[in-house]
């Protein structure tokens, strides 16, 4: 047994892990800022055993914080029991779960689930139903927006509307165009040739970017006046996360389909499409599937979540809280705080100069996890049990991260 420090991960300390993760990672992403090693409620640690309050979940990601009890019993004994059995066999845990997701979005009986382990693989599943919809044959395009995110597989990059993350993967799908996110686009845009419009109901990756008023009630006009199927990625968006289960809920509109995933499982990987009414009978068997997909182990963790959303009211907490940070975060005394964006807990800061990656450095050095999805925004989403003293937290060192960062006027 090897039990060298350089090689034992548990008693890394400092930074001498930085050098070893350039080497056997790849170099598609940039390194890190901290090794994670525990983490309890809204708060992780590092290797060092420095404290830190994640508000930023996995990203969306753990919707009941760390180490939650009720997660870690239901993995647990679901990983003694039965962790993964295959597509040929159904379990009791993926069946449940699946009537759960149809019933908190609102699909019910005419509502059918497809798993996944991911995003992009939702996104995915997602495209090959857009395919399936093709009327009388002349139905092809598929239409996302401008400066969205899908996802980072071939498919959902085909979808992705950002050219920095295209640009080095091309060629990519055809038959699929991004329009600028205004109802004239729309209106010019959908016609009887359009089998789907894709779209994020916030955008989350741009910013946590609102769509403008009355474009998502718009487009479920144009998209049933001429047969195509609204598809929301409420990949970032769902899980209550904006103060309800899913956003479309929020803005009174249903759906054909929606992408789930982050939020599920609360750490544990999954992803689904769910589809609505008459689309739910476009796939056959045969036509799409996956090995890991809503195995009895992440279906486990999928319903304590959600049951744990549904029991505690953390869908009224986000709403709570949400509205508790957006007061703290306009109520800083700084010329650098723009708009407040999102809604429920996925929170979006613009900032008046392009400094959001220094703000989040500066946050963390403070304790304090959140991110700069571009260099002038900040994102917040905190888990969905945050309480009042990690409102109380944030609001005190994130208010001394904005003003330490010294801003043009005064520089
Ligand atoms: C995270 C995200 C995805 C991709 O999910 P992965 O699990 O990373 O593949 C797609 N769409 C949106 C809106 C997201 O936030």
């Amino acid at each position: 047994m090897n039990t060298s420090p350089s090689t034992t991960t548990g008693s890394i300390t400092g930074t001498e892990w930085k050098p070893r993760f350039g080497v056997a990672m790849m170099s598609s992403l940039t390194t890190p800022k901290l090794m994670l090693e525990r983490g309890e409620g809204c708060a992780v640690w590092d290797v060092d055993g420095n404290r830190y309050l994640d508000f930023l979940a996995g990203i969306a990601v753990n919707a009941l914080g760390h180490a939650h009890p009720a997660l870690v019993a239901a993995v647990s004994s679901q990983v003694a029991t039965l962790a993964h059995v295959s597509n040929f066999f159904a379990t009791p845990q993926q069946l449940e779960l699946a009537e759960r997701l149809c019933r908190i979005s609102g699909a019910g009986e005419r509502g059918k689930v497809l798993f996944g382990n991911s995003g992009a693989e939702a996104i995915e599943a997602a495209i090959k139903l857009a395919r399936l919809n093709k009327g009388d044959g002349s139905r092809k395009r598929i239409i996302a927006l401008t400066n969205s995110f899908h996802g980072r597989t071939m498919g959902s990059l085909s979808l992705t509307g950002k050219p920095a993350l295209r640009e080095d993967f091309l060629p990519l799908l055809g038959g699929i165009e991004h329009i600028p996110t205004t109802i004239e686009a729309l209106e010019h845009t959908i016609d009887g040739t359009v089998a789907a419009l894709v779209l994020e109901p916030i955008k989350g990756e741009a910013g946590v970017i609102d769509l403008p008023e009355g474009y998502l009630k718009r487009a479920r006009e144009l998209t049933t006046q001429h047969g195509a199927l609204l598809i929301l990625d409420e990949i970032q968006t769902g899980i209550g996360r904006t103060g309800a289960w899913f956003e479309y809920q929020n803005q009174g509109v249903v759906p054909d389909a929606i992408a789930v995933a982050k939020g599920i499982a609360g750490g544990v990987p999954i992803g689904a499409l769910i589809t609505f009414g008459d689309a739910s009978d476009l796939f056959r068997a045969g036509q799409h599937g996956s090995t890991f997909g809503g195995n009895p182990l992440a279906a486990a963790a999928g319903n304590a979540v959600l049951e744990e959303i549904e029991s505690a009211g953390l869908i009224q907490n986000a709403t709570l809280r949400g509205d508790q940070l957006r007061d703290a975060i306009r109520a800083i005394d700084s010329p650098l705080i723009g708009e407040v964006r999102g809604r429920g807990l996925l929170i979006g800061v613009g900032l008046t100069e392009p400094v959001a990656a220094a703000v989040v450095d500066r946050a963390l050095g403070l304790g304090l996890i959140i991110n700069a999805p571009n260099e002038s925004s900040i994102r917040i989403a905190p888990p969905l049990i945050v309480g009042d003293s990690e409102v109380a937290e944030f609001t005190d060192v994130f208010t001394r991260a904005i003003l330490a960062q010294p801003t043009e006027a005064h520089s």
